[in-house]
């Protein structure tokens, strides 16, 4: 480990926090807890908002979320292209598809083969090639559990049969010097990390305050935990508001106050929710996660702002993937195209860069990683395997030619076969679709590969997705919607396009 060299004065100087991240090379922190839907930021209800949306907000208080939105881009098509924990970060982290990234599944130890790929060209690796300090706090769940205890050497990191939770070696975490992560533990008041050195914490607190002190001791650089002449980029992966979701041990009980004594007909105000599911009561502790999110966020703001870092420092607020919370009848919070699922925050601040206002451009997973490079001055560093767009002209607004995309691709992949020790080899590509201004549409397949369903919805007149077009009816709804989603599956050189599923599928259907 070369930290060493960050814990001795530079020149007699003490380590101090300011003077970092200029015109030229900005700060960047990007903050994504996990499982937080873009329909549970207050603002969406203010009037402002309300017009570019067409559905209502949740009735969640995220006052900090809503002072951020006012001096921010507000993106409101942005989609977790393969709405999943592991996938999404294979493809934030890259800006690569699954087959690319190595992160096809949701890691885990039956399925060793879904794991970030060692030598894909990480966002963290562009950033630390190009004189940044990278700092990674929080959840990473993007590699495979290996037995690799730091403690006890030979074990996973605890006994749990099959393991979920990793621990990721210095050599595998692509150019984060700071270090203060696990791979995936669901436990909100009791969370453990591994450090730089590989020295295991145990605070016994609540994990987003954890993380936001470790995140402000970063900014601070209380511990040399960052060169402090150079810019940093920093990811925090906040876990809250994913599940549980059940009792006050899932989150604080001043945000769960705020909901209590709210009944379902207040809580829910989407009319596609069921609130006979058993999951009903979970709303209440969702939102108070919402909320304590929402604090963290804003006493990380303060601190930036304190710090006087907030003028050259590119803050991005956003989620792997939303939470259906009783929509659509799915007791499944993820992994779907419906709405709920797969739109996510996207909010972008750059004082004095970025105007304040809402756009609507589909941006999906694998534009993050090219389009903040670019953002951050290091557009022409880009790695070649970033299969995403540069959407920066469209942020910045500075003229610069721009591919604009007419549709998000949706990718949905369940587990290959299983050996007879249970392991998973390779992936059923269940679905596929895509979301364009208007429509979303899904196709899935049964494991013969034959039609299983199509969903068509007309998002302008339907926002809640109430309503399935039948694709016979609408046929040329129908092939205009297959068209494009032949198209970005080309483009994303995807299984389904490799192996010509779609076009055997529409061709023999349809007709
Ligand atoms: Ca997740």
């Amino acid at each position: 480990m070369d930290m060493k060299k960050y814990l001795i004065p530079v020149s007699g100087l003490a380590v101090i926090a300011c003077g970092t991240g200029t015109v030229d090379k900005p700060n960047v922190i990007y903050v994504f807890p996990d499982q937080f839907r873009n329909q549970s930021l207050g603002f969406w209800s203010e009037e402002e908002y309300e017009n570019h949306v067409g559905w209502q907000a949740d009735p969640v208080r995220t006052p900090n979320l809503d002072r951020f939105a006012d001096e921010s881009l507000v993106m409101s098509k942005a989609v977790s292209t393969c709405p999943l924990s592991s996938p999404y970060r294979g493809m934030f982290l890259t800006g690569m598809y699954p087959e690319r990234s190595g992160v096809t599944l949701n890691c885990m130890a039956l399925r060793p083969e879904s794991t970030l790929n060692p030598d894909a060209v990480c966002i963290s690796d562009v950033f630390s090639a190009n004189g940044y300090s990278c700092g990674y706090i929080g959840k990473l769940h993007a590699e495979t559990p290996m037995k690799n205890d730091p403690a006890r050497p030979g074990h996973y990191v605890s006994d749990r049969n099959p393991e979920w939770d990793a621990y990721t070696p210095p050599e595998r975490r692509h150019g984060f010097s700071y270090w203060y992560s696990y791979g995936t533990f669901d436990v909100h008041k009791n969370p453990h990390y591994w450090d730089t050195d590989g020295v295991r914490h145990d605070p016994h607190e609540y994990s987003v305050k954890h993380e936001t002190d470790k995140a402000i001791e970063f900014l601070r650089n209380e511990n040399g935990e960052r060169d402090p002449e150079a810019p940093f980029f920093l990811a925090l992966a906040y876990n809250p508001p994913h599940s549980p979701y059940e009792s006050l041990d899932d989150c604080m009980e001043e945000d769960y106050a705020l909901y209590q004594d709210m009944d379902y007909s207040e809580l829910y105000v989407r009319p596609n929710a069921d609130t006979t599911l058993s999951k009903a009561p979970s709303a209440r502790y969702y939102f108070a996660n919402v909320t304590g999110v929402d604090r963290e966020f804003g006493r990380l703001l303060d601190e930036v702002k304190r710090l006087g870092l907030d003028r050259n420092t590119i803050i991005v607020f956003t989620s792997d993937h939303g939470e259906t919370m009783c929509s659509q009848g799915t007791l499944d919070p993820k992994n779907s195209i419906y709405t709920e699922s797969f739109n996510v925050p996207f909010i972008i601040r750059y004082p004095g860069k970025i105007r304040h206002r809402v756009d609507s451009t589909l941006l999906s997973t694998t534009d993050i990683m090219p389009t903040v490079l670019a953002l951050a001055g290091l557009g022409d560093k880009i790695p070649e395997t970033a299969e995403g767009r540069n959407l920066a002209p469209v942020i910045l607004e500075n003229g610069e030619d721009c591919d604009i995309p007419d549709a998000a691709l949706y990718i949905r992949n369940l587990d290959g076969p299983a050996d007879k020790n249970g392991i998973v080899h390779g992936i059923f590509p269940e679905a596929r679709g895509i979301k364009t201004d208007r429509y979303t549409m899904e196709i899935s397949i049964t494991r013969d590969r034959e039609l299983a369903r199509v969903l068509i919805f007309d998002d302008w007149n339907d926002p809640y997705q109430m309503h399935c077009l039948s694709f016979s009816e609408h046929p040329e709804l129908f092939s205009s919607l297959c068209g494009i989603l032949d198209r970005k599956l080309e483009e994303a050189d995807d299984i389904w396009h490799r192996e010509q599923i779609l076009r055997h599928l529409t061709l023999g259907k349809a007709e």
